[in-house]
């Protein structure tokens, strides 16, 4: 992360949190000249940039933020905390200020260093911003992705494909829970999937595949050698026409998936799940034994 050493963040955190009444003033005005403060970032004083980019945040003012970013003056800059208050687009800001900040390569340690996580959970996230993530230098070294809730059923998968090619080689866990995915789009991500060897997590929970596709995509994890524990959706065809749980299905199908990965390799956590039941709010699982949910017991 950004954010590598907290001791050289203090003064900075200090003054993000207590802006002086002159500081107060001075950010004010800047805010409603956004030109003004573009076009003098490189002259504001150092004490500034905190209140000033977190006005920036609050306000949306994106090209701002970019610009702070780009000429950000301290040590460390405190993305996540900042991320919090913010939309996807004043996320692209901040990455394209970053990548603009590193492409200068004047500052230490801590922001030559790109981002390790980046959880997209609860944006909408369009096509184009797909897009955007594998060109964006900060992220070529990601540990973390988590895009959980965001709805990728009607999109292209290839994006998401080209930024897996990309952290393939340092991604550690993959979250795509109810990302609505279809067999379409994991049969793009199996081939890239397989050469993610650093994984120890992936949770692909609430989207829509099929025994099939399922059974490819873990027949394509031989190399996942370092994988802790891994979630998978109950396989369509473990529902009925109305969309409720087929248990016979269930308790034949999610064994039948289980035996082929184990002749890929030694699962150490692994559970398949079904949909959040409507009646009870819990899922069935089948994590080597079956557990159903209280309606069926
Ligand atoms: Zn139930």
């Amino acid at each position: 992360m950004l954010l590598q050493d907290l001791s050289d963040c203090r003064p900075f955190m200090m003054s993000l949190q207590t802006p002086t009444p002159l500081l107060k003033q001075a950010r004010q005005a800047l805010l409603r000249n956004e030109e003004l403060a573009i076009s003098a970032v490189e002259q504001l004083p150092m004490e500034l940039f905190p209140a000033l980019l977190r006005g920036a945040f609050k306000g949306r003012h994106n090209r701002m933020v970019k610009a702070m970013v780009a000429a950000w003056p301290f040590p460390c800059l405190p993305a996540g905390t900042l991320m919090k208050t913010s939309n996807l687009e004043t996320f692209q800001a901040v990455l394209e200020g970053v990548d603009m900040l590193l492409a200068r390569n004047f500052l230490p340690r801590c922001l030559r260093n790109p981002l390790e996580t980046l959880s997209l959970t609860g944006y909408f996230v369009s096509e184009s911003d797909l897009n955007y993530f594998p060109s964006c230098h900060c992220l070529w070294q990601l540990k973390h992705l988590a895009t959980r809730g965001v709805e990728l059923w009607a999109l292209n998968a290839l994006p998401l494909q080209l930024l897996l090619e990309t952290v393939s080689h340092t991604l550690q866990s993959l979250d795509l829970q109810g990302c609505m995915m279809e067999d379409s789009q994991l049969t793009v991500l199996i081939p890239v999937l397989s050469r993610c060897t650093q994984l120890t997590k992936i949770n692909l929970y609430d989207n829509d595949f099929s025994v099939p596709i399922l059974k490819d995509l873990l027949l394509h994890t031989a190399n996942w050698s370092k994988m802790n524990w891994e979630q998978y959706p109950a396989p369509l065809e473990c529902y009925n026409d109305f969309g409720c749980i087929d248990t016979e299905r269930f308790l034949h199908l999610c064994p039948e998936l289980l035996d082929a990965l184990r002749a890929q390799r030694q699962p150490k956590g692994i559970v398949f799940a079904t949909d959040i039941c409507l009646q009870c709010g819990v899922r069935s699982v089948y994590d080597l034994r079956p557990r159903l949910c209280p309606c069926w017991q």
